[in-house]
């Protein structure tokens, strides 16, 4: 299951023309197989990576909401959350939210892209914040990070906290 998230950081990278125009760099990245993997596996919901953990934390009996958002009025949601436990968990696309392995700004069309990560990643911060002084535990994972040990992680806060 992992391994077509993992293949897109360097077909990414790899492929593509050298000039276009944004649009040009939207479509011919979205045309090349790589690119069409990276852009699916980084839909906000439901992505390998968190079906896998998922399916995992399910498996070991642990129940959980799914897309939450954890404070209302705030229009931020959690991928997993415990509520009772107030623990929010986030599955980080390796590109979208500038993975420090897989997520430097592309070397092409860097000026595209690089606004659109580097808002995504203040935001994250900023959502980081927003929960914490709400109270709630946020963990992070990237998309790359392997699915046992982002579980493992997770259980053992959601057994520190029960
Ligand atoms: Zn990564």
């Amino acid at each position: 299951m992992w391994s077509t998230s993992f293949e897109l950081s360097d077909s990414k990278y790899a492929n593509g023309p050298e000039r276009v125009s944004d649009e040009q760099a939207l479509r011919s990245w979205a045309s090349t197989p790589g690119v069409r993997r990276s852009m699916l596996a980084n839909k906000r919901r439901d992505t390998r990576p968190e079906l896998a953990i998922r399916s995992a934390l399910h498996a070991r009996g642990l129940r959980y909401r799914v897309d939450f958002p954890p404070v209302r009025g705030l229009r931020r949601r959690a991928d997993i959350a415990f509520t009772r436990r107030r623990i929010a968990i986030f599955i980080d696309g390796c590109f979208w939210h500038g993975c420090p392995l897989h997520g430097t700004s592309p070397r092409r069309n860097a000026d595209y892209w690089g606004p659109k990560i580097a808002h995504n990643m203040e935001r994250d911060t900023d959502t980081n914040e927003r929960l914490a002084e709400a109270g709630w535990v946020v963990l992070r994972f990237w998309e790359h990070e392997p699915v046992d040990r982002a579980v493992a992680r997770i259980c053992a806060v959601v057994d520190a906290m029960r």
